[in-house]
């Protein structure tokens, strides 16, 4: 029987998460993002593992600093969007949506997650139940949309939102409170996100990470994936809006929240 993998969540720079995937039957080790060198360096000797794969979501430098020194110092193989090649480190393999990769003895399934950036991926891990999504859908928020079209977030928000709801959700970022605090805004009725809240106040109270999520707990609380809801429709003053307007109308609220 086959070990199931392990991942590790690594704070890297000031609220930037980085995740190690590691097979404890092969000893292989890959990361998804490498904000910075250190943060993974620190937190892969600790554990004795290499580094055989780099996964980037995106270009932001915040995603990418660190991996000519990991390349450098592990020979890692770097993985990312075709579509972003001419932005990204240089890539070993470059993937496009649709396309499937088998890392670690596990699938791994390209998702186009454009909005934040044009060109921004997500890795989808069928058996692992992991979504590594960084600056799309994040806990209680998504990413601001600095390339992309509201129309292309949403899009890319309804694909994530149809993968199975027990799927384990790894954002890029620390923004949860942030965004908690908007939420409530959007729907102070929501019961389950008013106690939601209160979980991530005591995680932060205890220097905890409020990521990963389970995807249910998004559709369940995450106003962006809930524009289909009276009360987030009415915060957004679009009552009748359908729900790519008033995901459009939240998310221009938010980047003036
Ligand atoms: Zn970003
Ligand atoms: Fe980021």
């Amino acid at each position: 029987m086959t070990m199931p993998l392990e991942i590790v969540t690594v704070p890297c720079l000031s609220d930037n998460y980085a995740f190690l995937l590691h097979n404890p039957d092969t000893a292989e080790t890959a990361v998804v993002d490498a904000p910075e060198a250190e943060a993974l360096t620190s937190a892969l000797s600790e554990r004795g593992w290499g580094l055989d794969h780099i996964l980037l979501t995106h270009h932001h430098w915040d995603h990418i600093g660190g991996v000519a020194a990991l390349r450098d110092q592990y020979g890692a193989q770097v993985i990312g969007a075709a579509a972003d090649a001419h932005r990204l480190p240089p890539l070993d393999i470059a993937v496009s949506e649709g396309d499937q990769i088998t890392l670690l003895g596990a699938d791994i399934d390209i998702l186009d997650v454009s909005g934040h950036t044009v060109g921004h991926i997500a890795f989808h891990m069928p058996q692992a139940k992991a979504l590594f999504t960084a600056d799309s859908l994040m806990a209680l928020g998504c990413g601001r949309l600095f390339e992309g079209t509201p129309g292309q977030m949403w899009g890319s928000l309804q694909k994530m939102a149809a993968l199975p709801a027990d799927t384990i959700v790894y954002p890029g970022h620390e923004y949860t409170e942030a965004n908690a605090r908007f939420a409530i805004t959007i729907e102070p009725g929501n019961d389950m996100l008013v106690r939601r809240i209160h979980d991530i106040e005591d995680a932060r109270a205890a220097n905890k990470p409020t990521v990963p999520s389970r995807l249910s707990e998004e559709l369940a609380t995450n106003p962006f994936l809930r524009p289909h809801v009276g009360e987030v429709k009415k915060s957004a003053g679009l009552p009748n809006g359908t729900e790519a307007e008033v995901f459009a109308q939240i998310r221009a609220m938010k980047d003036n929240f």
